[in-house]
């Protein structure tokens, strides 16, 4: 196998995939009781749907707006509306959820039926089966798949970009679902093809799933324009941006989208749910999550019901080993730490990992003008001058320097041996930027 493409920048952390790598997905058996945050994707919240009491069906729709951006909800089971309340957000802050009890029965909404032959279907049909799905982007951006597929007119797209790299350490979700049920991702690779209206898709794997590769080129084979292409192991390789020139050599502008250069790009994991919405009818209600760390007493693939509290799940993988000292909802690069387990699995909880012996943050130092942030930024950024200006509190100056093409991969604090903290300044100066413009605006 050829040594793969890649992009110029970024970083080789350990892996420490082989925790799960190896184990099949499991179903998690659904809870007792399911809290189901009305806000889970890119946009608009939805309002709820339902009153507390209501008894609601499996897959029935919950929740939902008029807003182009946005993505309705459902119930992942059937069951009694207990209440409908603000709840935690694991990726912070509170948002409105409806509380399911779950009366174990899976009764099937009646709205739950096949959509026939995708042969058959037009490209209108199948964008809004995947926006009445509530399919988002399943990678963590959770931006709305129906909103990707609609491009405006003066924006015509050629290529599919499927992102199968899942680069980022302890996740092997997609590495299982690839090496599992490739024709699923295939028929969803088709589906978006077809809701596109294009006959170009590539689906990028990194080399070290080697299984996952040839899983999907068996899958692949007879698909006219879907082509498989081995990509080298390096951080942050399945970012967006990185992705479409390690595989087209095309850059996206700063400050453009990829819909600029005539490519949209989705993650494995939404194709195989648009899959499911297409040939079953069932709305996006559960997603394969990596329980992993070494915190985690058996470390594994889990198909749970989003809804589900973060507790519940670690009890599902057997519990917590030793003491834990961090617990990260999704890769332990971009994932956000959770101060409590009562949250649930969301749409974009592409893993659960428990940390005992996580490096502490230690105290920053001068910078040493050693250029490693230069060198490994996969934006082409200077990190230093950009953290210099905004921790100066020179913003303007921060986004002359480029702050807002800042892809907040964490490649720049990982090899600092000044242990600066480089992301965690940029991010905090992009909020600030974007929360004085929005200031200006309303
Ligand atoms: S500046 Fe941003 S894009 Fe560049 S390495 Fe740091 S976090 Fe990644
Ligand atoms: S990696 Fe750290 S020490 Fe080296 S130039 Fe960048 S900020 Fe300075």
């Amino acid at each position: 196998m050829s040594r793969g493409k890649t992009f110029r920048g970024g970083i080789h952390p350990v892996g420490h995939k082989e925790l799960s790598s190896n184990k099949a997905i499991t179903v998690m058996t659904p809870p007792a009781e399911v809290i189901v945050p009305l806000q889970q994707h890119i946009g608009a919240p939805c309002k709820p749907l339902v009153e507390k009491g209501d008894v609601v069906s499996k897959g029935q729709k919950i929740g939902d707006t008029e807003a182009f951006i946005s993505a309705p909800i459902h119930a992942p089971v059937s069951g009694v509306v207990k209440a409908i309340e603000s709840c935690l957000h694991p990726a912070g802050g509170r948002v409105q959820a409806v509380v399911i009890e779950n009366d174990n029965e899976e009764r099937l909404d009646p709205s739950i039926t096949p959509h026939g032959d995708l042969e058959q279907l037009d490209a209108d049909t199948i964008r809004k089966i995947i926006r009445e799905a509530g399919i988002v982007g399943l990678g963590g951006a959770t931006f709305p798949t129906h909103v990707k597929v609609m491009p405006p007119s003066d924006k015509p797209i050629d290529t599919l970009i499927i992102n199968g790299c899942e680069c980022e350490p302890y996740l092997t979700c997609d590495h299982r679902l690839m090496v599992e049920h490739p024709e699923r991702v295939i028929y969803g690779t088709r589906a978006l093809m077809k809701a596109l209206d294009i006959n170009r898709a590539i689906i990028g794997i990194e080399l070290n799933k080697p299984d996952a590769i040839t899983a999907m080129q068996k899958a692949a084979a007879g698909y006219v324009g879907i082509e498989i292409v081995p990509l080298q192991i390096k951080y942050p390789q399945g970012a967006e941006k990185q992705l479409i020139t390690a595989i087209t050599g095309k850059e996206v502008p700063a400050g453009g989208l990829p819909m600029d250069i005539g490519i949209v790009v989705n993650n494995v994991g939404t194709a195989a749910a648009i899959q499911t919405a297409v040939q079953t009818g069932m709305p996006l209600i559960e997603r394969i999550v990596t329980v992993s760390g070494e915190g985690v007493r058996e470390p594994q693939n889990l198909l749970i019901r989003i809804g589900t509290r973060l507790d519940g799940v670690l009890e599902a993988a057997g519990g917590l080993r030793g003491t834990p000292k961090q617990v990260i909802m999704g890769g332990p690069m971009t994932g956000l730490t959770q101060f409590d387990l009562s949250s649930p699995v969301v749409k974009c909880t592409s893993g659960i990992l428990v940390f005992n012996n996580r490096k502490r943050a230690t105290q920053p130092e001068a910078c040493i003008r050693c250029g490693r942030c230069v060198d490994v930024c996969p934006a082409y950024l200077l990190p230093v001058t950009i953290v210099n200006y905004a921790d100066g509190g020179e913003l303007d100056a921060a986004v002359e320097w480029g702050l807002l093409n800042c892809i907040e991969c964490g490649s720049c604090s990982y090899v600092c041996p000044a242990n600066r903290f480089l992301v965690q300044s940029i991010k905090l100066a992009k909020a600030e930027v974007q929360a004085q413009r929005s200031k200006q605006t309303s």
